[in-house]
């Protein structure tokens, strides 16, 4: 079974007019998966409801959900900035997004069952900041439920930025192997996510990260992820997956400079849900995250649910869909396969070269941790 995390509820997390998170993403994505017919007997929405103080305690701070709760800007715990401003509401929004993901987890504790929380993947919050558009961290959290069964937790993050607060929230935990690919931190928010992060203490070894440079296509995607996540199956042997999927790796997303298409992200998850399948059980928890083209998102997440069932991917759009997204945003939704992106040959011989010297050096700081496992 699958279960589907979607309310109208997520709705409310809303920046305002002016910020790149528009809520409607979330709800367009969900309409486009009912309008295809996939809420049947393999796929069962699930509408969440809000995360407790006691959940939320599991990964931040009393005193920060007491700041989150008074909606009132304090930098101290970095609310109110431009990214991450604080708006009415604030609260049982971010609680609603939270509470998807732990309910998530919790039915994976229960039943053997794949889960998608279309609301998730908040990835940068901190136990006692919000950042980058994030309040609750709900894959930490959602990762602390999942701890209470198993005992080795495989999280890959291919969002267009660096997973830095579960990077950082599990920094020492052997028990949880944190990857994440992303635009490189040099050109790029949260400016961190570099080869050398790679864990501490007990957790030494167990956060892996791939720094992608700038204009970064399919093809060089497709090679850094093949190079290395079947390589962390094969070693760390997870019970569980816990994946972000952010989808702002496209080539119009307006916040990177990356030019992955939707054909290369859906043979991305097609990889991530292969080998979890091989691996894991397939126990995948599918979590959401950025994405803010309008255009792209709601197609490429009705794709991850397509795939999680292994349906074949669809070959248009319901029409009483595309005229609902037309009404909506103003403009046509993407399509699948995608047009094919490729840079100039100079850009792409640069692209290449940066890759196999961060591939390169990945491999020998890993080696010398844990000799063998990522070679
Ligand atoms: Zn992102």
């Amino acid at each position: 079974m699958i279960y589907l995390y979607y309310t109208d509820h997520f709705r409310s997390y809303n920046f305002g007019p002016e910020h790149p998170l528009n809520p409607i993403r979330l709800t367009l994505a969900y309409k486009l998966i009912e309008d295809l017919g996939l809420l049947d007997g393999q796929t069962e929405l699930i509408r969440p409801g809000p995360a407790s103080e006691e959940e939320l305690h599991q990964v931040h701070t009393l005193e920060y959900i007491e700041a989150v709760r008074l909606e009132e800007p304090d930098m101290a715990f970095g609310l109110g900035s431009d990214d991450t401003p604080v708006f009415p509401g604030i609260f049982d929004a971010s609680c609603y997004m939270a509470g998807g993901s732990i309910d998530a987890a919790k039915r994976m504790l229960e039943e053997d069952c794949s889960t998608f929380n279309l609301g998730g993947g908040l990835h940068h919050a901190f136990p006692t900041q919000a950042a980058g558009f994030c309040v609750f961290n709900d894959v930490a959290l959602a990762i602390s439920v999942l701890k209470k069964k198993f005992s080795s937790i495989l999280y890959l993050d291919i969002d267009g930025h660096h997973g830095d607060g579960v990077q950082q929230i599990f920094y020492e935990d052997q028990d949880v192997l944190t990857f994440s690919i992303h635009e490189s931190g040099k050109y790029l928010f949260p400016g961190t996510g570099f080869v050398d992060e790679v864990g501490a203490g007990q957790g030494l070894g167990y956060a892996v990260n791939i720094p992608m440079p700038m204009y970064a296509a399919d093809e060089d995607y497709l090679r850094a992820f093949e190079d290395v996540v079947p390589r962390l199956f094969e070693w760390f042997r997870p019970d569980v997956v816990v994946a972000q999927l952010g989808v702002d790796t496209h080539y119009s997303d307006p916040l990177t400079s990356l030019n992955v298409t939707l054909t290369g992200y859906t043979q991305m998850v097609h990889r991530i849900i292969e080998l979890t399948h091989k691996y894991a059980g397939g126990r995948l928890m599918a979590l959401g995250g950025g994405g803010y083209n309008l255009a792209v998102v709601p197609v490429a997440w009705a794709s991850v649910l397509h795939l999680m069932r292994d349906d074949p991917l669809p070959e248009y759009l319901p029409p009483y869909w595309v005229e609902l997204f037309s009404n909506v945003v103003g403009c046509e939704p993407m399509t699948l396969p995608d047009i094919d992106m490729k840079p100039g040959k100079e850009t792409q011989k640069r692209i290449s070269a940066e890759l196999s010297e961060t591939l390169s050096e990945l491999k020998r700081i890993h080696s010398e941790i844990h000799p063998g496992k990522l070679r």
